[in-house]
């Protein structure tokens, strides 16, 4: 779904454990360069490829990729996305995240969440998916894993597309970002924000999911630094777009 000019919102069908979903990662391209926000889940990243073509843009465009964090669901296409896009455009594509996240993306250190139940659960799940599928999983904790080509910092500011301002927001996992566009006013939240639709149809921003939270306090705490923003619309990685009274809402949460 296109936003403004040279912004989309990807929307990416999901079913884990037979829950259906949809999840939202981002492009956003200017003449020199098209960023993706976000990767969906192991075995999607093609899935993503087809999605930012029915967009109208070419995906061997794909010069970066940003990772708000190192949650399966948004790591997942990353391999993939990079090796494919690389090997037709013949090009470069830069993987950035911030600096504490970095060595989780990578395997490095074990995902912040995974208990050894979590551990036990996951590896039953691999066991129906297709071998395909299936190695996409485990290139997560092998050798053939994503890497992280350049770490950022909090507010840092990425020259293109209109300008980028990253924002680190701890909480559902130690380096968590949300991502600003600067151009498009738009805050890409990331897992730190979600909301829900009332019955009289009025989106109500609602804060981080306490269940997939590894640090609720920090994470409320993190919401105070995104008031400094002037934020017309936020992408909820989980949800999709909203953009009724965004400031009012965001205060509330907060209170
Ligand atoms: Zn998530």
């Amino acid at each position: 779904m296109k936003i403004s000019e040279g912004l989309a919102m990807l929307e990416l069908k999901s079913n884990v454990q037979n829950v259906e979903g949809i999840m939202y990662p981002v492009i956003v391209w200017d003449e020199n360069d098209l960023v993706l926000i976000d990767t969906g889940l192991p075995g999607q990243g093609s899935s993503i490829l087809d999605l930012i073509e029915k967009e109208g843009v070419s995906p061997e465009k794909l010069t970066k990729v940003i990772i708000t964090h190192h949650d399966m669901d948004h790591i997942g296409g990353l391999t993939e996305i990079v090796k494919k896009v690389e090997a037709s455009s013949g090009k470069r594509v830069e993987v950035l995240s911030h600096e504490i996240e970095k060595p989780y993306i990578q395997g490095d250190l074990m995902p912040l969440k995974f208990t050894r139940d979590k551990m036990e659960a996951l590896k039953k799940q691999m066991e129906g998916l297709s071998p395909e599928k299936r190695e996409q999983y485990q290139s997560l904790f092998s050798s053939n894993k994503p890497v992280v080509t350049e770490t950022l910092v909090d507010n840092q500011e990425l020259s293109y597309c209109g300008g980028i301002t990253i924002i680190h927001t701890p909480g559902h996992t130690k380096g968590h970002i949300c991502v600003y566009l600067n151009r498009y006013k738009t805050l890409l939240a990331g897992d730190g924000l979600n909301f829900q639709k009332l019955s009289d149809g009025e989106l109500k921003l609602i804060g981080p999911d306490p269940q997939f939270t590894h640090n609720m306090y920090e994470a409320v705490k993190s919401l105070k630094k995104i008031m400094d923003y002037d934020i017309q619309k936020i992408v909820c990685y989980h949800c999709g777009l909203i953009e009724n009274n965004l400031s009012e809402q965001i205060k509330q949460i907060l209170d």
